[in-house]
């Protein structure tokens, strides 16, 4: 135990110390009430109790410089006396609070030459530890008690959190909270918007006439503690809350006399401040008042960040037109109630002219009627019902457990309430709908949308505005190609079809010699649907043409917006692919003529890639149209090389700069002399021909290391980049974007 200090005091001294330091509301007032006592007993000029910074000093401004030098000294072996402006030289002794932990001391600087004698060492000794015994228990029930209302109020935050209060809620929580635990007549929540902070919250206690009502309005500050805890990040503390430069006056004029701000951050980032003003005369807040609203505040923080994500995930599942649940959120309610084996039945909706009025009165008017037709649909459901905009001008209703009439009836009254006219602006429009009814079998959930999707185009076929419930006889795969069939028209006019770029890239040199544009296809229904499907498709039912045009178009106006790179400084060409019924037509001249003058791309930049099965099937037309081709100034290149059974001296009568050597022979290249053979034979003969090669399907190194020892020029796949979307090319491009990120659309 430490030593016992009996000399100069008395017990019934020490008790009453002790008492008088008990008594004392906080540790900020007990070490002020001790140091006085221990100076007045010294009859010392200075006393500072201290860690790695002054805590208490007494006898000094706090920010004296002096503070500094005593510290300095008074932590030496053998302290010097120090000079003290105002005061004279000054005799030192420090002490240890606790002779176990000298973490925090206690330093009395007396004017005059007499040193501290032993005595009075054990006096000051004997002080130091009565000091730090009244504070331990005073610390800990401080901490302790203070934890607990944290604690306490943290846990509303988070429950108005979790019962997914909406968050004004939650910050009257917040501002309510702050106010209590810190028992201030006034808490503030700001929020940046646009880089001003803007009132979000206001808590105040019933016995202050503030705020006036306009504050509890949206109201933007300029100044005050809490727009600087937000520029700062840091903890603002004001004891004169008067005096302080960056007052707000109408908190002055209303007798605010203290406060505090600490910054609230979303994931990391600061995005406002938590307030708390004390309108009490001569009141001011603590250190550990400090530590219980940065503990809030940090707890705030989370809370925020989590309600923000929440928030985000719940707009994800969220159509932005109508605010109804979109396709995803439809879908898991889907499959979820098919899960539990509850009797459900899908509705379709498709409205009949939605494209006319988005193309003549514009998106806006378009979008208007989108939100009038959810609203309508929306009266004529039961509220256990889920609707959902399913895509473009398509809705979809989830019925559970309803019998078939009833669905039937429900159906009926959509597409009554459909059909009626609507005002946009200032013009009536009507539009029709198509609605198709499926019941579920046990089936899948991709059943049942698959079979109201049948009903829904049967209905459409017929001429739109009526409703057609599915039975099974629709279920053939005749209909359904069809279906897909109609799908696909729509998609080539709504843009539902996009385009990636992969790049095709010089092996030796680390730059991209040109991307190669493929299509994809984003159904509403069935995701992605890869080209293999629907250019085959598109080729058998002629829509090719047009698919062709708008691939080319868009693949052709992005490229001219790629720059000039390192180290020809020269813009990357794109390469288009183009099927054997494009080649057939008479017409696809004329196409690449106007796509380049539309886009003005370069004609020398476009590559057009054709199967090599294309050229065998019909060489003789081919040939004369690659000429024709070529002389726009076009480059062609031979796709899928090696496939299509021609000899390799094909390559010699007809017009090629480019051969792309298919990925079957590419995958074993690295495999020995054999593995390799083909692949060498090739590219010696482009070599002999002044043709390019291009290895494709490239996905390991060692891969590309053969293909450079075997001294092919150029190569694509997986191991130098995916197909991506035109802005993850952009960045690709510009060198940004990791060569291996595998970004698939
Ligand atoms: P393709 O012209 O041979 O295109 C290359 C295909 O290989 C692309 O498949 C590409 O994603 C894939 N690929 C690229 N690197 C690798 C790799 O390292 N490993 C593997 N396993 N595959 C790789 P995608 O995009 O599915 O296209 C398939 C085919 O569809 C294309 O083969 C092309 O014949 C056709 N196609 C795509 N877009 C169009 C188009 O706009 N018009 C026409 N007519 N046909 C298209
Ligand atoms: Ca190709
Ligand atoms: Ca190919």
């Amino acid at each position: 135990m430490s030593p016992h200090p009996t000399h100069s005091w008395s017990t019934s001294q020490l008790v009453e110390y002790l008492a008088v330091l008990s008594k004392q509301p906080d540790e900020e007032c007990a070490l002020q009430a001790a140091v006085e006592r221990v100076i007045e007993s010294l009859d010392a000029e200075i006393g500072i109790v201290f860690g790695h910074a002054p805590l208490t000093v007494v006898g000094l401004p706090a920010e004296d410089p002096h503070v500094a030098t005593l510290m300095a000294e008074g932590t030496s072996r053998s302290p010097a006396p120090v000079p003290v402006a105002g005061v004279g030289l000054c005799r030192v002794a420090t002490v240890a609070l606790d002779v176990e932990d000298d973490a925090l001391r206690l330093l009395v600087a007396r004017a005059g030459a007499e040193d501290f004698t032993p005595d009075e060492m054990l006096l000051l000794r004997g002080m130091a530890w009565v000091l730090n015994l009244a504070l331990r228990p005073l610390q800990v029930m401080r901490t302790l008690h203070e934890r607990q209302r944290v604690l306490e109020q943290v846990t509303q935050v988070q429950h108005a959190l979790a019962s997914r209060d909406p968050l004004p809620e939650v910050f009257d929580t917040v501002t309510q909270g702050a106010r209590e635990l810190l028992d201030a007549e006034f808490a503030t929540l700001y929020l940046a918007e646009d880089d001003e902070l803007v009132v979000v919250s206001v808590s105040s206690s019933a016995h202050t006439n503030w705020p006036p009502p306009w504050a509890s309005q949206v109201m933007r500050v300029k100044s005050g503690v809490g727009r600087l805890a937000y520029l700062t990040g840091e903890l603002i503390r004001v004891d004169d809350y008067p005096a302080c430069p960056i007052a707000l006056q109408e908190l002055v004029d209303n007798g605010a006399s203290a406060a505090m701000a600490a910054p609230v951050r979303e994931n990391g980032k600061v995005v406002g401040s938590l307030t708390v003003v004390s309108f009490r005369a001569g009141h001011a807040f603590t250190k550990s008042q400090e530590q219980a609203l940065l503990t809030f505040a940090d707890q705030v923080s989370m809370a925020l960040s989590d309600a923000k994500t929440m928030a985000a995930a719940q707009s994800a599942m969220r159509d932005a037109v109508t605010g109804l649940p979109n396709r995803v959120l439809f879908v898991e309610r889907l499959e979820q109630a098919v899960a539990a084996g509850t009797p459900i039945h899908v509705i379709f909706v498709d409205l009949d002219r939605f494209k006319l009025v988005n193309d003549t009165m514009g998106h806006a008017a378009g979008d208007d009627l989108l939100r009038q037709v959810g609203l309508r649909l929306r009266e004529r459901l039961r509220p256990e019902d889920c609707l959902a905009r399913f895509g473009g001008d398509e809705y979809a209703v989830l019925l559970e457990n309803t019998p078939d009439a009833e669905a039937c009836r429900i159906g009926e009254a959509m597409l009554a309430a459909v059909k009626e006219s609507y005002v946009i602006g200032t013009e009536e429009v009507v539009v029709g709908g198509s609605i198709g009814i499926a019941r579920a079998h046990g089936g899948t959930a991709d059943a049942v949308l698959r079979d109201a999707d049948t009903a829904m185009y049967r209905a459409k076929r017929a001429g739109g505005r009526r409703l057609v419930v599915f039975e099974q006889s629709m279920h053939t795969a005749l209909v359904q190609r069809q279906n897909l069939e109609a799908d696909l028209r729509r998609a080539i006019d709504d843009g539902a079809l996009c385009v990636v770029f992969q790049p095709i890239v010089d092996l030796r040199q680390q730059r991209t010699y040109a991307a190669e544009a493929l299509a994809r296809w984003q159904h509403r229904r069935r995701g992605l649907v890869p080209p293999r499907e629907f250019i085959t498709l598109a080729e058998e039912t002629g829509l090719i043409g047009a698919l062709g045009r708008r691939i080319m178009e868009t693949a052709c106006a992005q490229a001219t917006t790629w720059p000039a790179g390192p180290p020809h400084n020269r813009p990357p060409n794109v390469a288009v692919n183009v099927s054997a019924r494009q080649m057939q037509d008479p017409s696809f001249l004329e196409d690449v003529r106007t796509v380049l003058a539309d886009t003005g791309l370069a004609p020398h930049r476009l590559t057009l890639e054709i199967t090599e099965s294309t050229i065998v099937s019909d060489l003789e037309a081919v040939v004369d149209q690659l000429h024709r081709l070529r002389e726009l100034g076009v480059t062609i290149a031979v796709d899928d090389f090696g496939t299509g059974y021609s000899s390799l001296a094909i390559l010699r009568t007809i017009p090629v700069d480019i051969l792309k050597i298919d990925r079957s022979f590419v995958e074993g290249v690295d495999d020995g002399w054999q593995g390799g053979a083909f692949v060498r034979t090739i590219v010696r003969l482009t070599e002999t021909l002044s043709v390019t090669a291009v290895a494709e399907g490239v996905e390991t190194r060692s891969q590309a290391d053969a293909l450079r020892r075997i001294g092919c020029p150029l190569g694509q796949g997986y191991l130098f980049a995916p197909p991506m979307r035109a802005d993850d090319l952009a960045l690709y491009l510009a060198g940004t974007r990791s060569r291996q990120a595998s970004v698939e659309v």
